[in-house]
């Protein structure tokens, strides 16, 4: 049963839940409906997927509204059932809905659809009596009984990713020779991460990297970049990060640039000074105007990273094989090395990316790209990546054409 608020009722629902949120988008200041069912298990869901945060989009709405936005007027929505949500990660970055929906599932919503082609919002009602499983980008009769199956995502693994979802990657190095960027560009590859060089001498930066940067650059990949670590102290791995923007002075990078922490020397140091190493040179390379990241393996990252770096940098975990076993969300994942790819010759490494860094590192004015705007702080944007095309302005709740009369 939905509760009735007044239009200013402001009532913490839940620990992460407020009445306001819930409220119409209409315009007009009419009373909230909101189902209790709906938070108890908006919070579960918040918990099960160690959330930073759940931006409710559209809550309940009036029989106009819901109108408006293309439903029936009858839908959950307007029943206070209904809650279209992005939930983010730990490090601030959305949580795939596919993972969403799944997670759903398991925690017993009875409307459950991803709701834009970007998998970034989800659909989530509680309506009694029957059950909705829904792709709104694929139609309505997509999805049958099972989001782990229709996603082809293992259910005894909730947080295993899914490789058909990222945009497609690698990242090379002097030992790959030399590249053909417009095979590479052909063969599918949406991005790479270029090898600028490595510890603390400018005569250690990568012989390759001007030759894959501009041969990147003309086939049109969106590039980042990384800095091999040696590091053993912050001072170190500071003076690193100075040698690491004195090399990629006068260039544009759409993706960040990653310190990659892997030796053993470096390791062996525990996990206070590793994450102390971290923050040196990423505030570095921050004071210099870079989106900045850590690239370390799964393991590492549990071992050896204290959590504040896991919300705070971008993060690219490399764990090979078919399966990402780590429970928070990362923004590139390296899946193989062992990878070939037409125009690299040899074994490549081979990498997804979960975040649109292009979009948001050009309007954060970082990597060489000039300030436009503010930069972002750690709330996430709202609207879903630009570089998937989604035919809805999730802010102002109008998703014309898209969302399904529920
Ligand atoms: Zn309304
Ligand atoms: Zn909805």
């Amino acid at each position: 049963m939905s509760k009735t608020y007044d239009f200013n009722d402001s009532t913490q629902l839940s620990p992460h839940f407020n009445v306001r949120e819930f409220r119409c988008k209409c315009g007009k200041n009419h009373e909230t409906l909101i189902s209790d069912e709906l938070i108890q298990k908006l919070e579960m869901l918040y918990d099960s997927l160690n959330c930073s945060k759940i931006i409710v989009t559209s809550g309940y709405r009036c029989e106009q509204h819901d109108k408006n936005v293309g439903g029936s007027g009858t839908g959950q929505h307007t029943l206070g059932n209904a809650a279209d949500i992005c939930c983010y990660g730990q490090d601030g970055q959305p949580i795939s809905s596919k993972i969403v929906c799944c997670k759903a599932q398991d925690i017993g919503f009875s409307g459950i659809a991803n709701i834009t082609a970007a998998y970034i919002y989800t659909h989530v009602d509680v309506r009694p009596n029957s059950k909705w499983y829904g792709d709104e980008v694929h139609g309505n009769s997509t999805v049958t009984d099972d989001f782990y199956k229709y996603f082809g995502m293992d259910g005894t693994d909730n947080k295993e990713r899914d490789k058909m979802n990222g945009m497609k990657g690698i990242d090379v190095s002097v030992h790959n020779g030399n590249i053909d960027w417009e095979r590479v560009k052909k063969a599918g590859i949406q991005f790479a991460i270029l090898r600028a060089g490595y510890g603390k001498l400018a005569s250690q930066k990568d012989k390759k990297f001007e030759d894959n940067y501009a041969g990147a650059k003309a086939a049109g990949i969106p590039v980042g970049a990384y800095w091999y670590s040696y590091a053993t102290r912050p001072d170190e791995a500071k003076q690193e990060a100075e040698v690491c923007v004195y090399i990629l002075k006068g260039k544009q990078f759409e993706f960040p640039i990653f310190f990659d922490q892997e030796e053993t020397k470096t390791l062996d140091t525990g996990k206070a000074n590793c994450s102390a190493m971290v923050r040196a040179f990423c505030e570095v390379l921050e004071k210099n105007g870079y989106w900045v990241g850590l690239y370390t393996s799964r393991s590492m990252l549990s071992t050896h990273i204290e959590d504040d770096i896991k919300k705070r940098y971008a993060l690219w975990v490399a764990e090979w094989g078919s399966k990402l076993n780590y429970g928070g969300a990362v923004g590139i994942w390296q899946y193989s090395e062992k990878g070939g790819v037409d125009g690299v010759s040899g074994n490549v490494d081979l990498d997804e990316a979960y975040v649109d860094y292009t979009t948001k590192v050009k309007k954060a004015g970082k990597n060489g790209y000039g300030k436009t705007e503010p930069p972002p702080t750690t709330a996430p944007d709202p609207k879903p990546d630009a570089s998937v095309s989604v035919a809805v302005s999730i802010g102002k709740d109008t998703y014309k054409g898209t969302l399904v009369k529920t």
